[in-house]
């Protein structure tokens, strides 16, 4: 092959290796985003359904009425994972190559527990910093408290994409950047750790 058809030749399987890459990140991120936005419209349906029973004011006297539930939160939630997914596509044989599945339950909920502290903390640390910095919170943080006294399931990820960024993926990002210079990880305590994260964030708001 003369040289410069095998330079083609590596250029083009160059771009064609990162514009997969790229559409990892971007799938993975906007997936991310309109999963959270179809769960906020079950969950929404579901308190509307509620609401009109009366049983939330029942239980919650004095809550004001839904905040509106908008399409741009799939971007808002959805763009800070892009950049996450892209990393993790990136290093994604490493990942592969060190995966270890592991069924105990103990490890699973050790590492579940673990992680959860962790993210307890950061989570408590930003919300504070977020509360504490006039700036931060006027421009990145008052959009969350805008719902005010609201109650609902949609409160947690209604924010701004910054908010979402720090709060959530930041810590994701961390952990993945742990694990990957572990001798060895468990998708499926990772697997856990998501579900059990997204259930109390929907539950706890
Ligand atoms: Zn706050």
């Amino acid at each position: 092959m003369p040289a410069e058809l095998l330079r083609l030749y590596v250029t083009a399987s160059l771009l064609s290796s990162l514009l997969q890459t790229l559409l990892i990140g971007i799938g993975g991120g906007l997936g991310v985003g309109l999963a959270n936005y179809l769960a906020e419209a079950v969950a929404m349906a579901v308190c509307i359904w509620l609401e009109q029973q009366g049983t939330i004011h029942r239980f919650i006297p004095g809550t004001s009425p839904f905040a509106e539930h908008p399409p741009s939160n799939v971007l808002a939630v959805g763009l800070p994972y892009i950049p996450l997914y892209y990393a993790i596509s990136l290093g994604w044989t490493a990942f592969g190559q060190r995966a270890a599945l592991d069924f105990n339950p103990l490890s699973i909920w050790s590492f579940v527990t673990v992680a959860m502290l962790c993210h307890d903390a950061w989570f408590f640390t930003l919300h504070t910093l977020f509360h504490k910095i006039r700036r931060l919170y006027k421009h990145i943080h008052s959009m969350h408290h805008r719902l005010g006294a609201s109650c609902s399931a949609l409160g947690n990820a209604y924010a701004d994409a910054v908010d979402v960024g720090l709060c959530f993926v930041g810590f994701h990002a961390a952990l993945y950047g742990y694990l990957y210079h572990q001798p060895t990880w468990n998708p499926l305590a990772v697997v856990s750790l998501i579900v059990v994260e997204v259930m109390t964030n929907i539950i706890g708001e």
